[in-house]
């Protein structure tokens, strides 16, 4: 077990620094400070980064950590906080590590004992999933489903019976696949498209997954979310409404009391109720 007190400590700190997804304005006073404050910024792809960078006149030594340089970075990253050095990690956008760079430096900071701490910002997934419709209490981020057709049906059917709300990155160029495909494995559900988050053209299209089937092309950054498998409410039928009143009049309850009681509980009207306890009752 490893306790980090983030800011009793004087380790040397990797700070994970959420961006902005689009609008540039959303970016912390807190995140600037602290870019300004480190030796050296890990940046996903530097030349992207540095338009960030350059709106907020943070002049800093910035290398590259991405999926292909992922360990030999991160060894020269462990370098520094070696030497004392306070270091950053950003990505092209949002946090770094969401569908991004990030997971072995993290692992590789913790496993050397240095802090690792977080500096809020925006993700695609959340700015989508409060503004979609769909469920918020539970969800699941899936990130990207896999490029292989016959993979990605798999990843679908794995997710077929998760109750709660499903969140998928996609790019434009696959989306009419994805539509068709989730469609086909998960049916008609529920569904929010969310594009273009934060940008000038930002668009929610919510609906069903059959419905989407009739949109036109889409450009630009995705965020799908479907809703989860909704649970399908057990059948009540005139035998189980008997039993139930007749267990209320068991308990003491008149007969009225207990068919508006079994009405509240079963959020079935009371002369349906009533309906339905005479009929049992007659066979
Ligand atoms: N790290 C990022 C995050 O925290 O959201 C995600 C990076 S992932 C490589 C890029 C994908 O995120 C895009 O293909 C798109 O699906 C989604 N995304 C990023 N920015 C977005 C935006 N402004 N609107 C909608 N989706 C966005």
């Amino acid at each position: 077990m490893k306790r980090q007190k983030s800011f009793e400590n004087d380790r040397p700190t990797l700070y994970l620094v959420a961006t902005p997804i689009g609008n540039l304005a959303e970016f912390s006073k807190r995140a600037i400070e602290v870019l300004e404050s480190v030796a050296v910024i890990a940046c996903e792809d530097t030349r992207t980064s540095r338009v960030l960078l350059e709106r907020y006149a943070i002049k800093k030594r910035v290398v590259s950590y991405h999926n292909f340089n992922e360990e030999e970075s991160a060894r020269g990253l462990i370098a520094l906080l070696e030497e004392g050095l306070d270091i950053a990690l950003i990505s092209d956008a949002g946090y770094p590590l969401i569908s991004d760079p990030g997971y072995h430096l993290v692992n590789e900071v913790v496993a050397h004992d240095f802090n690792v701490v977080t500096i809020s910002g925006p993700s695609a997934h959340l700015n989508a999933l409060v503004a979609s419709g769909l469920d918020t209490r539970h969800y699941l981020y899936y990130g990207f489903l896999s490029d292989k057709a016959a993979k990605a049906k798999r990843e679908l059917a794995d997710l077929c019976d998760f109750p709660y709300t499903l969140i998928f990155y996609e790019a434009p160029h696959r989306l009419k696949r994805t539509l068709e495909m989730a469609f086909a494995v998960l049916g008609k559900r529920k569904a929010c498209i969310a594009r273009e988050l934060t940008k000038k053209h930002e668009e929610f299209i919510r609906g069903d997954l059959e419905e989407f089937l009739t949109l036109d092309d889409l450009k630009g950054e995705i965020v799908l979310l479907i809703e989860g498998k909704q649970e399908l409410k057990p059948m009540i039928d005139e035998y189980m409404i008997f039993q139930m009143v007749s267990t209320y009049i068991e308990e003491g309850l008149s007969s009225k009391d207990a068919i508006k009681k079994v009405a509240e509980d079963t959020n079935i009207n009371k002369n349906k109720v009533y309906e339905n306890y005479l009929k049992a009752q007659a066979r």
